[in-house]
């Protein structure tokens, strides 16, 4: 599970590409009882994060894109939408062909700030509270064998993402009563912290094909790439994310217009393209974390042969994992179960997904194109393309794009979420989560632009909350 441990969070290494998800999506996360989440509500809180964080309108020039647009089309999908179904090209988190993450958009301009001090190369490693139970700060390592108390004057934030928050809360004696007691942490609040584990699960399809306009151009050594971007900065692949900003949105209930009237996208389709001879397929198979079998045979085939690696995305999956502690040691990594495809109806979207390739490879556009048996010897006793055979493939090749979230749901309800709506731990209201644990559902997009929403809207919640403390004393 990819996670950046660096200033900026993942958005320091996150594949930069920019979808907030639909109004109806926060709409929800209100009907779940979150007052003030709705869209009308979180919708200023997206333009702060627009005004700060510099994004970039791209297109890829790349022939995939434009053979994808065209396959598509064919299918009566549009190609170039503005809404929230159909294919697009999203924008991505750049800024003169450069990452342009949350610690250089938020920090940068006001690392000189007197008031703000920040620590790097140490490690927050539980929070520190008085005998009777009140925060007073959290520890962090100081030395590999010594600790450190930083004291906080009024409350603690906790952001340290979806994993290491509620392991930090656990830690603490903030979780589920059963788990903490096996370790023989003392429970402070019993909440279900590390449940309701959510992320974007996808499987990719891969393709194997030949079109003369991709195959005859000479390719580009990564070399060349480094040239063209050391000069201009733009123009090279190394400025872009190839064509996996070129993102579709569909839903599959209906086989015929791939969209369903009042209701959600729920298949998100990314893709991967790659020229023969291609440098960074190594990195991309590696990034994916494929069997060296698989990969072998991807790389035998990409030295004639162009590939297209398309990765289904379940965007409203059903499954939920947890987070919980392995031990009680502050530096030990606590085990992720992400569950994946555990809920039925889940298999059920990926099968219609894989439906929904089979499709593609229908149109004229993309008949060169076929999928690739990579001779999965454990899934040999179901036929190649059948629906069991997909379901053996998705359960080996399931993997994360990294939307990791809800560990600490918001909610109205002590019993079912770990933060109320004002984002303050239930019984602990000194303590804050302000990260994508805090999310009740997934949307119908990708995390990292509401994360800075949240990150917006908590501080307007704070802010109003010292107000209100202000105004009493006054
Ligand atoms: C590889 C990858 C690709 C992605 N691609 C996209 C994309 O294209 N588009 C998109 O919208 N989203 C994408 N995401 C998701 C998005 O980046 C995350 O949802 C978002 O960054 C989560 O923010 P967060 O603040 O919740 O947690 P994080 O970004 O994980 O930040 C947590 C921070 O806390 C720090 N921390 C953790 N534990 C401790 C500790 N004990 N002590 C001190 N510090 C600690 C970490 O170092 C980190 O800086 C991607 C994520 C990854 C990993």
């Amino acid at each position: 599970m990819a996670k950046g441990k660096v200033l900026g969070g993942s958005s320091t290494i996150n594949t930069m590409a920019l979808r907030i998800g639909a109004p109806e999506d926060y709409d929800h996360w209100a009907e779940l009882g979150n007052e003030g989440w709705n869209w009308l509500n979180v919708t200023k809180y997206f333009d702060k994060v627009d005004e700060t964080i510099k994004t970039t309108d791209y297109t890829s020039t790349s022939p995939f894109r434009n053979v994808l647009g065209k396959a598509v089309e064919e299918l009566g999908i549009d190609p170039n939408s503005c809404g929230g179904y159909g294919y697009k090209d999203a924008p991505i988190q750049t800024y003169e062909g450069q990452r342009y993450s949350q610690a250089k958009a938020y920090l940068s301009p006001i690392k000189d700030r007197k008031n703000l001090c920040v620590v790097t190369e140490k490690i927050v490693t539980g929070l520190w509270f008085t005998q009777n139970g009140t925060i007073q700060g959290v520890t962090i390592n100081d030395s590999p064998t010594t600790s450190k108390r930083i004291k906080s004057t009024k409350e603690v934030i906790l952001s340290a993402g979806a994993i290491n928050t509620p392991k930090l809360l656990m830690l603490s004696g903030i979780g589920p009563r059963g788990q903490l007691q096996k370790l023989g942490i003392p429970t402070k609040v019993n909440l279900p912290v590390g449940q309701n584990f959510m992320d974007h699960m996808v499987i990719p399809i891969m393709l194997q094909g030949i079109m003369p306009d991709l195959d005859f151009e000479e390719p580009v050594t990564l070399k060349d790439q480094i040239d063209i971007y050391c000069s201009n900065k733009t123009g090279s692949d190394l400025s872009t994310i190839g064509i996996s900003n070129y993102q579709g949105y569909i839903n599959t209930g209906n086989s015929i217009t791939w969209s369903v009237p009042n209701q959600l996208p729920n298949v998100e389709l990314l893709h991967y393209g790659f020229n023969p001879q291609e440098p960074i397929l190594n990195i991309t198979l590696n990034r994916f974390g494929f069997m060296d079998d698989y990969q072998n045979q991807l790389k035998k085939i990409n030295t004639n042969r162009s590939l297209l690696i398309i990765l289904i995305n379940i965007l409203h999956p059903k499954s939920r994992g947890s987070i919980e502690l392995e031990d009680t040691h502050p530096l030990t990594p606590p085990k992720i179960n992400p569950n994946f495809l555990s809920h039925p109806d889940d298999i059920k979207t990926i099968l219609q997904g894989v439906q929904f390739v089979e499709r593609l490879l229908q149109t004229w556009s993309l008949s060169g194109f076929s999928i690739i048996d990579l001779g999965l010897s454990h899934c040999s006793q179901f036929e190649f393309g059948t629906p069991t055979y997909w379901e053996c493939y998705s359960r080996t090749f399931a993997m994360s794009i990294f939307h990791a979230s809800g560990t600490c749901k918001m909610g109205n309800d002590s019993s079912q979420s770990v933060v109320n709506p004002r984002l303050q731990i239930w019984g602990q209201p000194k303590i804050r989560v302000v990260d994508s644990s805090i999310m009740p559902e997934l949307i119908t997009g990708h995390t990292n632009f509401p994360v800075g929403m949240i990150a917006e809207k908590a501080a307007d919640i704070i802010k109003e909350d010292y107000q209100k403390l202000t105004f009493k004393v006054v």
